[in-house]
């Protein structure tokens, strides 16, 4: 007896040491104002892969396992492989925006946004799927997370419960009971999805599978057996809740797996659509070995004779090139901006186009950057210029691309200079979800109606000044749709382009444009959500889409500012000189026990 209790303290004991040992993990990596970091929560959770990224199953692995010669084997390779997907994903917290359109039926344009609603969240795919918010609604206490507040009393002004946390769900089929005692497979027929040969199967859950079932079809690659995209609603909704139906794709973007990508839903007659964009796969959990291995030692020469003391002018650019370095950095940390890429060369275009026609120079050159978010937005930190996926993704030419930096590049010419603030660097030391509350890049309005008038002038003196029509139709596109978008205009990190539903960035534009006609078929005044600007979903990058237009052949077709189905066109991960990697089944995931039931929590 006296032996049991004594191991039993020594068990106790141990305990109390390894919550110990947890606790300084979390204080060391977390400042103590950001305790929700879900990052921390992941590093500390006892997953022993959680700091560092999965490596493919190994090629030993894969020899063991014979090619499947019956569709009951291949449907167990299926079920082997999404339990492999789970477990790989189990360590990650990818972001998730959800952006959704509510339609209603214009006569002439077809359907139309009557409103609009924006998510932006963070998945932890540790234990089930848990998310938190990025967005906090002005007014409401800071633990009172977006779930939360769509459990409570505001639901009602929604037609349908928009969870964000269900939209997540789509993800997988089946978290946690995707098996043969749930479902029945049924093989429909082989069919090509891009460039990759898929088997087609229809799920349907067995008869006391219980309620919130996959009810769908899934295809399947015919290397691996991976699921890469899911077609379907779930089955059997608690009473008064309504699930979306959805379409969700996966892409090939790591060695050995295809990682949720996408997922579009909508709900009956075109009703609602939304979409959901998953990214930051790959952003570091943050612990302190995975740091030290990180860190990038910059190899630039500091070139200054070393007699010479900063001059005070001189110390204030180093003190605003420190303040802009920060904060481009916490943003990219944060998944929020894309690494540089081919996208930016662009835009950097634009800016030297603007710059050599206005004989600007400037004692630093100014740099261009995407915000990988979706709403409608830019702002500047020093030097740099910062544009939305979502501004890029709707501007229909590079006239139109031309006007919206001309407005930063003036903010920049004109000295108003934002964000110095953040060259202290405590600042920087917040979580990701706290980013929106801790940065901020407004201006006054009185800068901002200057900013505006010197983009004009700028605009009229260089190659762009032929082009104004195009911006200024924009603006007219965005006016007739903006109280509908309400979501899409909200800025998080910089000034609005819209106040009260009224467009007012770059207004004057409009006067000097023709009139808004949506049957003129060649007058695209704006562009669909989604169509130029491709995000990786893996490494955050962005890139410009190549894709053959099509024939615009009603007003129907415009859509402008609009939420559209996606249709990825998949491809096997490549990695140059290496054979397409093909993996095997690793050991199953652990079996959960949690709730057996995938149902978003409503
Ligand atoms: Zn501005």
């Amino acid at each position: 007896m006296r032996r049991v209790m004594q191991k039993m303290m020594s068990t106790m004991n141990w305990m109390v040491l390894a919550l110990l040992a947890v606790t300084i993990t979390a204080v060391a990596q977390q400042p103590a104002s950001a305790p929700q970091n879900p990052q921390t929560v992941a590093a500390t959770k006892p997953e022993p892969t959680a700091a560092q990224p999965s490596a493919a199953p190994s090629d030993q692995a894969q020899a063991s396992l014979a090619p499947p010669t019956t569709m009951d084997q291949v449907v167990d390779r299926v079920i082997t492989r999404e339990k492999d997907l789970i477990k790989f994903l189990t360590p990650r917290t990818p972001i998730v925006e959800t952006y959704l359109q509510n339609l209603t039926q214009d006569p002439q344009l077809g359907p139309i946004p009557q409103d609009d609603h924006y998510f932006l969240g963070r998945m932890d795919l540790s234990d089930s799927i848990d998310r938190s918010d990025y967005l906090q609604e002005k007014g409401k206490g800071e633990g009172e997370g977006m779930e939360k507040r769509l459990l409570g009393g505001i639901t009602k002004r929604f037609k349908f419960q928009y969870q964000p946390l269900g939209f997540s769900w789509m993800i997988f089929a089946d978290r946690n009971d995707f098996d043969r005692q749930h479902y029945n497979f049924h093989y429909a027929r082989r069919e090509f999805l891009g460039d990759v040969r898929c088997l087609v199967f229809d799920l349907t859950p067995k008869k006391d599978a219980g309620r919130g079932r996959f009810l769908g079809r899934i295809w399947v690659e015919d290397q691996d057996f991976s699921i890469v995209r899911l077609n379907g609603t779930y089955a059997r909704a608690p009473r008064n809740n309504y699930y979306y139906h959805m379409d969700s794709w996966r892409l090939n973007l790591t060695p050995g797996y295809w990682v949720p990508a996408y997922i579009y839903s909508e709900e009956g007659d075109f009703t609602a659509g939304a979409k959901n964009k998953m990214w930051g796969y790959n952003l570091k959990t943050g612990t302190a070995n995975d740091e030290l291995t990180q860190i990038r030692v910059d190899s630039v020469k500091d070139d200054t004779p070393t007699a010479q003391d900063a001059t005070p002018l001189a110390a204030e650019r180093e003190w605003q090139q420190q303040a802009e370095d920060n904060v481009i950095e916490r943003l990219q940390r944060a998944g929020l901006l894309a690494p540089e890429g081919d996208v930016d060369k662009i835009l950097q275009t634009v800016v030297n186009n603007l710059e050599i026609t206005n004989n600007i120079e400037l004692p630093r050159p100014v740099r261009t950057r995407v915000l990988t978010t979706s709403p409608l937005e830019t702002f500047s930190v020093g030097n740099t210029i910062v544009v939305s996926r979502g501004l890029i993704d709707v501007l229909p030419d590079e006239g139109s691309l031309a006007m919206v930096l001309s407005h930063e590049l003036a903010h920049i010419v004109l000295g108003h200079n934002l964000g110095s603030q953040y060259a202290f660097n405590d600042r920087m030391l917040f979580s990701d979800e706290g980013t929106y509350q801790n940065l901020g890049f407004k201006h006054i309005p009185e800068e901002e109606t200057a900013a505006d008038k010197k983009a004009i002038e700028m605009l009229k003196a260089s190659p762009y000044a032929q082009k104004l029509e195009s911006a200024g139709l924009f603006i007219k596109a965005l006016q007739t749709r903006a109280p509908q978008l309400s979501a899409l205009l909200q800025a998080h990190l910089g000034n609005s382009i819209t106040e009260n539903g009224t467009v007012t960035r770059m207004a004057q534009l409009a006067t000097s444009a023709p009139a808004l006609d949506w049957n003129k078929l060649d007058q695209i005044a704006a562009l669909p959500l989604g169509g130029r600007v491709k995000l990786n979903p893996w490494d955050d990058r962005v890139e410009i889409v190549k894709a053959q237009p099509v024939a615009i052949t009603s007003a129907r077709d415009k859509m402008p500012f609009e939420v559209t189905p996606f249709f990825p066109r998949l491809s096997r991960y490549n990695v140059a000189g290496t054979s397409a990697v093909t993996t095997a089944a690793a050991p199953n995931a652990a079996a959960t026990t949690a709730n057996a039931n995938p149902t978003p929590k409503n």
